[in-house]
């Protein structure tokens, strides 16, 4: 594969193997009050850290929102922490700040200067309030944590008090983390970059995995043993190791032997959406399954026997087996014609799609609220949840793929391919998935990964984007 020097990816990662703050801002802890209790410390370095130099950060990545840029801060003795407060039921701003010295014309100030950046009277509870003071028996910094990435900072200064927002400084950081199934996506053996994930961090790939796969594989049925799968993620990280955000730039997924690749990519005036090696949109029209992790209890086909009606017929649907309650997502976006009680199939769904495609979903205890026809559905969104209704013997939702008013197997209808990356912008894709998919194939497959296509899979093997 061509290499493209001009491309701004992330830059091979200097922290590889090491701690995840090592390429992010130093603080600089200047001076601490005697007999000051450790928390302090902290509060310390989280005032201070203001005055402290900033390191260099990388270069934005091309198809990332930008990073919050650090706001620069004349340079001046720190402040020592004096206090710290919360804000409760009973313990006001105004209260916490009086018994801080600052009442009166100090109060009205601080929030004249607050108000510049957020509403006082909002603040919300638990909100931890730190003052800091150069002289001795005075106040004359507060900081305001306003959440994990913000911190309202105010100053006294000769002109009166002046608040600006802290923002924290992240590192960039590039993981590489794979995975092979032994019997589910969530019990998978990780390997790879796994000593830098963050607590939790694996279920969020496993999140991301299932959202960008979702159109071509069944995490239900259509996993084997010995599937494997490796992402890139590009992470921003905070400072006490926390992720702040964090995109899958690209994965694989080895599923019965098929080789699904997929490149996180950013049109021109679109969000952000994953494409094939060849360009297609890995998002189809329709989701492989309206259930996201539920077994197939009865497939389609012309003949079976009715449980009860006791007589044979055909099966013109496909039955997940899922608790009473579980989420039913539409599988297309589309216009809702039918929702409500409707002969054997109970309270039911009906969406069409366009003039080709509906979809039915039956038996459901409930629907969702505002589903009713006529009303624009998208793809995914939760419409009903399943239930027994109707001719149903046990919980689980019927669902029926109708082309032309005929009810066909979702599962062997060939179905359109996902948009393409847009011819102009063909090129810059091409670089990214040939850098990406090459960095990817960086991390090997450990030997539990079945590599190779599995014989009786041709059929599967064959269509790679369906
Ligand atoms: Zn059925």
């Amino acid at each position: 594969m061509p290499s493209t020097p001009h491309e701004l990816e992330p830059p091979p990662d200097p922290a590889a193997h090491g701690d995840p703050g090592s390429g992010g801002p130093r603080f600089r802890v200047l001076g601490i009050a005697a007999g000051v209790v450790l928390a302090s410390v902290l509060l310390v370095s989280l005032i201070a850290r203001s005055s402290g130099s900033q390191a260099p950060r990388p270069p934005d990545p091309p198809d990332s929102h930008p990073a919050l840029t650090p706001v620069p801060t004349p340079a001046a003795a720190p402040p020592v922490v004096r206090d710290a407060d919360t804000l409760r039921a009973g313990r006001s701003l105004g209260q916490v700040l009086a018994a801080a010295g600052l009442g009166g014309d100090g109060y009205a100030q601080v929030l004249t200067a607050i108000r510049a950046h957020v509403n006082p009277r909002k603040l919300p509870r638990g909100l931890v309030v730190r003052m800091a003071a150069r002289v001795p028996e005075t106040t004359d910094r507060v900081a305001l944590a306003l959440d994990q990435d913000r911190t309202l900072v105010l100053d006294h200064r000769r002109e009166g008090w002046r608040a600006r927002i802290d923002s924290v400084s992240v590192s960039i950081d590039t993981l590489y983390v794979g995975g092979v199934i032994e019997s589910n996506l969530w019990t998978s053996e990780l390997f790879g970059d796994t000593a830098r994930l963050a607590p939790n961090e694996n279920v969020e790939i496993f999140l991301k995995l299932a959202r960008i796969y979702a159109w071509q594989v069944d995490f239900f049925r259509d996993i084997r043993p010995g599937d494997a799968f490796r992402v890139m993620v590009r992470r921003e990280v905070r400072p006490d190791g926390s992720v702040r955000r964090a995109d899958v730039l690209a994965a694989e997924f080895l599923n019965q032997g098929r080789r699904l690749p997929a490149v996180r990519f950013v049109t021109a005036d679109g969000p952000e959406e994953y494409y094939d090696e060849n360009g297609n949109a890995t998002r189809k029209a329709f989701l492989r399954a309206p259930l996201k992790f539920s077994p197939i209890t009865s497939g389609f086909s012309r003949r079976r026997y009715h449980p009860i009606l006791h007589r044979w017929r055909a099966h013109r649907g496909i039955d997940y087996g899922a608790a009473r309650g579980t989420n039913v997502h539409a599988t297309g976006a589309g216009v809702v014609t039918r929702a409500g009680w409707w002969d054997g199939y109970g309270r039911m769904i009906e969406i069409r799609h366009n003039s080709l495609y509906r979809t039915r979903y039956a038996h459901l205890s409930g629907l969702a609220r505002g589903i009713h026809p006529g009303v624009r559905v998208q793809q995914n969104q939760v419409i009903g949840y399943v239930g027994m209704t109707g001719l149903a013997t046990a919980p689980h939702l019927h669902y029926e793929f109708l082309v032309n008013g005929v009810q066909r197997d979702p599962r062997r209808v060939k179905l359109p391919p996902g948009k393409p990356v847009p011819q102009s912008q063909l090129a810059s894709f091409e670089r990214r998935r040939d850098r990406r998919l090459e960095r990817l194939d960086g991390l090997g497959f450990p030997p539990a990964a079945h590599l190779a296509a599995a014989p009786g899979d041709t059929d599967r093997g064959r269509e790679p984007s369906e």
